[in-house]
Parts: C-alpha cells; structure tokens; sequence
C-alpha cells in the first residue's frame, strides 16, 4: 500500500537505451589510504530495483524489464573507451548489482573481462541481495575480481541509523540486516562503502546532523 502511494506521486521514466550506460562520469576519489584515485562512474542503465523508497529519484533512469543478457558489459566496455585511463570504476546501476532482476548473473563473468587492468571495483547492493545465493554470487564475484588483480567494494544504502525514520523511507532493511550485510562484507575480504542521507525525510534539521 505504501510503495502504491510513493508510486502514484512518481512522474515519468527518461527514454534509455540498453546497450549505453545513461551516465559516465571521470573522477578523482581519495582511496583507503588517501591517494587521489582516477576513477570511472557508471551509472548503468537496468532495470528498476524492486523496492520503493520514499526519497528515492533513481526510478527516473531505470527501463522496467530485465536488460538483454550481454548488454551490461557491453556499457561497461563502451564507458571505458570513451574515459581517460582509470585506476578504479564505481557500477552504479540504481539498485542492487546482485539483483538477478537487474543485471543477468551469467553476465559476471564478461564483466569481469570488460574491467580488465582496472584495480578496484565498487557496486552497490540492498542488504537483501548479499544475503544467500545473491551472497554466493558476490562472494563469486570477489573471486573473478581477484583472479584478474582487482578488490571488490560494495556500498551499502543505509541511509539514517534513527530506527523509526529508517523504517519509515520503505527501504524494508533494519538496522541489524544492515548489520549483518556489512558483517559479510567486511568478514568476506571486501571494503563497505555507506551511503547516509544527511536530512532524510521525517527526521527534524536540528537532529538530522547527529544521526547521520
Ligand atoms: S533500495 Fe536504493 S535504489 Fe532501490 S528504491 Fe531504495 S534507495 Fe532507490
């Protein structure tokens, strides 16, 4: 009933093509030990992730079925000949990368070729998709990396640590399943990236700064 009242207030999606990442971005990030790292962003076109949060736009640049098996690689691929030489890529496709909904599983392992001589990967994942046979997947995924020289990252929307208002955003985690993601990860040899809404929605400015 909540997702029907947050979908109904939603306008409409972009027009995006499948076989081209809806953004590229080239960068400059500090890396865990400080160094500027050039960095690739891709913000892959796939489908819409299956949860419905609140204060969530990213529906806007997302196609609502499946993308053809092949068609994430070959984004991946056609981003990285369009930037400068990159040491890191962030694939961020608006959801959760282990969603089998969202990118094809049997696509991992062109992904992995199509990052060749890149040093570290970040993706981003609900905790719900790094629990079970999604978390076998990125444990698999961790293993290819690494066969290839590289290091996973996967960031993690936890968005407020206030229980009430996290409830509230409709993201259907908790405190403890994020909780238990970042357990996996860090546990599991991969780095955990977090993203916090500084003002999330329900939670007054003056207290906003403190739970964030
Ligand atoms: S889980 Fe992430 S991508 Fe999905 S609706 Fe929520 S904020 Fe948006």
């Amino acid at each position: 009933m909540r997702d029907a009242w947050i979908r109904t207030r939603r306008g409409a999606k972009a027009v995006l093509d499948a076989s081209t990442a809806y953004g590229v971005a080239w960068e400059e990030e500090a890396d865990a030990r400080g160094a500027l790292t050039p960095t690739g962003v891709l913000l892959l076109t796939n489908r819409e992730c299956p949860f419905t949060c609140v204060m969530c736009d990213l529906w806007v640049n997302t196609l609502d079925e499946r993308v053809p098996a092949g068609a994430v690689p070959g984004q991946i691929r056609q981003a990285l000949a369009g930037l400068p030489r990159v040491r890191q890529v962030k694939l961020y496709n608006a959801g959760s990368f282990f969603d089998p909904g969202a990118i094809p599983p049997s696509d991992d392992p062109a992904i992995v070729e199509a990052l060749a001589g890149i040093a570290h990967v970040i993706v981003e994942s609900h905790p719900a998709f790094l629990a079970g046979v999604h978390g076998e997947r990125c444990l698999r995924l961790r293993d290819a990396l690494a066969r290839a020289g590289a290091t996973l990252e996967v960031a993690v929307g936890l968005e407020t640590a206030h229980p009430d208002v996290l409830a509230r955003l409709n993201k259907r985690m908790t405190l403890e399943s994020f909780d238990e993601a970042a357990a996996f990860l860090t546990g599991n040899g991969m780095a955990l990236r977090v993203f916090v809404l500084l003002q999330p929605p329900f939670l007054a400015a003056a207290e906003s700064l403190t739970w964030a």
